[in-house]
């Protein structure tokens, strides 16, 4: 058994936080929100009245928070000046290359491990301890990150040093970004051209046109396994979380001084449909707007 603080009980923190009090650890839980921490402690979750509370005994400090800056304040603020000396701090939140490597040169600096290890998977593998970590950290505390995740981890993969977790992360999901798009223009000059979206799909998963936003996660309703876009494009993953990531990639591409020239179209094409009012649907509902067909969804702003 092992003592977990665990801060950011959102949309994902909730169930990560639930699946390590089920696998019997003590967790002591800390967000902002009040309803989370009703949540938490219903989930078997022990709640602190501070983030700086709930790691003063901690073994283990794990964060899932929106973004670069919240962690670098939590970091900096609660925990580095509250937590034991020996424990070991992991960072879920998909942040900032540079964020993720300040704050493991900080943890370093006060003597503490640090582990940024973003995550692949959405709401639905946050709740069912299946979720895919992206782990940057030294190798030789490897073993013990990939202890500590089990409880909610469907695989744990090594990426390299502090920062590489995130880097990985917004690789892959610019990789994703850009083939969603492809694939939606594909079904939509596909329609253009008379050819029947099934005979397409049918047509293209069996050649070179193959990829997972074809065959596992398919943007025309009602065509392949089950996914959001059979159920009007709600959960699954957000559009607002595409181009977050799609933006984190363009900025750390720039700082590299990478040539990224898809990923920029991909982060303006998704900024548009955000900006539309469809940041809450799944990302695959920007077959829609290519199609000229937003009439088949409903934006924020139309309520
Ligand atoms: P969320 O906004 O639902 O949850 C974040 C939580 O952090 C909120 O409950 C908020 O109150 C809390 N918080 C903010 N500042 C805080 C502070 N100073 N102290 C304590 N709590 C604080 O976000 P989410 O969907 O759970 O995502 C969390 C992270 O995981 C993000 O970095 C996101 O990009 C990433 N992610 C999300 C998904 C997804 O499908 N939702 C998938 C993969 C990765």
């Amino acid at each position: 058994m092992t003592r977990i603080a665990f801060i950011g009980l959102g949309n994902m923190g909730a169930g990560m936080a639930a699946n390590q009090a089920k696998a019997g650890h003590t967790v002591q839980a800390f967000d902002l929100s009040p309803p989370a921490l009703d949540r938490a402690r219903a989930s078997g979750c022990a709640v602190a009245n501070s983030a700086a509370r709930s790691v003063q005994d901690a073994e283990v400090v794990i964060t899932m928070l929106p973004a670069g800056a919240h962690v670098r304040q939590v970091l900096a603020h609660d925990v580095l000046p509250a937590v034991p000396r020996g424990a070991l701090l992991i960072d879920c939140s998909t942040i900032d290359v540079d964020s993720a490597r300040a704050v493991g040169a900080q943890a370093k600096a006060a003597g503490l491990d640090f582990a940024d290890a973003p995550v692949s998977g959405g709401i639905a593998a946050a709740e069912g301890g299946q979720l895919t970590f992206m782990v940057g950290c030294d190798g030789d505390i490897f073993s013990s990150v990939a202890a500590a995740l089990d409880p909610m981890a469907k695989t744990v993969i090594h990426a390299g040093e502090v920062g590489s977790g995130q880097a990985a992360k917004i690789c892959n999901n610019m990789v994703l970004g850009v083939s969603m798009l492809a694939v939606c223009e594909g079904f939509a000059l596909a329609e253009s051209l008379g050819l029947a979206p099934d005979k397409f799909f049918d047509i293209a998963s069996k050649s070179s046109g193959q990829c997972w936003s074809l065959t596992s996660y398919c943007p025309w309703p009602g065509i392949g396994p089950s996914s959001p876009s059979d159920r009007g494009y709600e959960g699954g993953f957000l559009t607002a979380l595409m181009l977050k990531d799609l933006k984190l990639a363009q900025e750390a591409s720039a700082r590299a001084g990478g040539a990224t020239p898809l990923g920029a179209l991909a982060e303006a094409q998704y900024a548009l449909f955000d900006r539309l009012g469809y940041g809450q649907k799944d990302f695959s509902a920007v077959l829609q707007l290519l199609r000229g067909r937003l009439d088949m969804l409903t934006s924020q702003e139309a309520g």
